[in-house]
């Protein structure tokens, strides 16, 4: 049976030892995350983003724009900020409205400040494996990792989902870690095969269940970052929150498994204040 990999004590402790550190060092972090939108989900990531800030002792600063904000209007805000020195991090909530261009808005952004590493800077310096944020969920995918595997060296790791934010970054920190890395997308053949040949599995799909309990190589390594919401079975009224991996039917094969809710969404929220004092340290700040 899997040892379950409990993502929301791992990001309390991660929280605890940097709000202690932040006060060793007598460090003011400032974050500013920046709302384009009305969007609910959004909203409530926002929110979560803001209390856990003020709970690490980061001091946080929450920039609500109207929907029809002009791309002018969130690049000049943007400068603004990469000039304040009370803010050593900069978050903008994606996605924006279709009428803002997320590249131009991410580009415009100093790379010291871009505490969610979507900087092209910070991008290219993570494929050369040189010192630069390390993108928040595949940051927290690591670090759940390394709880049950500390060197997961020679490992063969297969990654399914090839975006820019969870897919490409987290396959490029297995690769650092040594990994023979696979990555598969919508295009793979054989899904089921290259996941039974996995010792480590990171699904980061967004269909709910789409890895099924016997496609799990016995005593794998699940980390699991989908997050889909779905009408509740047991109550038409209310919904739920399901991972990319059929938790119930993986447990009893995997070694470890994250659980959804409960597992990479926290530590993603962890990394970020951890990005964020690693921007004031560097400073000084
Ligand atoms: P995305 O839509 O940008 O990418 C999904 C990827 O899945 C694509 O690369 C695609 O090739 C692949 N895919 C789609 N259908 C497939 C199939 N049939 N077989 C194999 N691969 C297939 O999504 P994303 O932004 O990378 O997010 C993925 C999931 O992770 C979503 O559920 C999202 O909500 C979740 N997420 C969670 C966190 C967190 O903090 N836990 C953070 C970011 C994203």
């Amino acid at each position: 049976m899997a040892q379950i990999l409990d993502g929301v004590a791992l990001s309390r402790r991660i929280r605890a030892e940097l709000a202690s550190q932040i006060t060793k060092e007598g460090l003011s972090p400032g974050l500013a995350v920046v709302l384009v939108g009305e969007n609910p989900a959004s909203q409530v990531y926002v929110r979560n983003k803001a209390r856990a800030a003020e709970e690490t002792g980061i001091l946080s600063q929450t920039h609500l724009l109207p929907a029809d904000t002009t791309q002018t209007a969130l690049l000049d805000l943007i400068a603004r900020l990469n000039e304040d020195p009370k803010i050593h991090g900069i978050l903008v909530q994606m996605p924006l409205p279709p009428a803002l261009d997320p590249q131009a808005v991410i580009a415009a952004m100093d790379p010291a400040k871009d505490v969610d590493g979507f900087h092209p800077v910070n991008v290219g310096r993570l494929s050369l494996g040189l010192p630069c944020f390390v993108p928040c969920t595949p940051q927290g995918c690591m670090l759940l990792l390394r709880e049950v595997l500390p060197d997961p060296a020679g490992k063969r790791a297969l990654v399914i989902g090839r975006s820019n934010i969870v897919g490409k970054p987290v396959a490029q920190l297995l690769l650092q870690a040594d990994c023979t890395v696979t990555m598969a997308h919508s295009r793979t053949p054989d899904l089921a095969g290259e996941c039974r040949r996995a010792d480590i599995l990171v699904a980061a799909i967004g269909r709910p269940h789409f890895v099924q309990g016997d496609w799990i190589k016995d005593g794998a390594i699940v980390i699991d970052v989908g997050i889909t919401r779905v009408a509740d079975s047991a109550d038409a009224e209310k919904t739920r929150l399901v991972g990319d991996v059929d938790y119930e039917a993986a447990t009893p094969r995997a070694a470890a498994i994250t659980p959804v809710p409960g597992g990479v969404g926290p530590m993603t929220i962890a990394c970020l204040m951890r990005n964020t004092f690693l921007s004031a340290q560097a400073r000084g700040l």
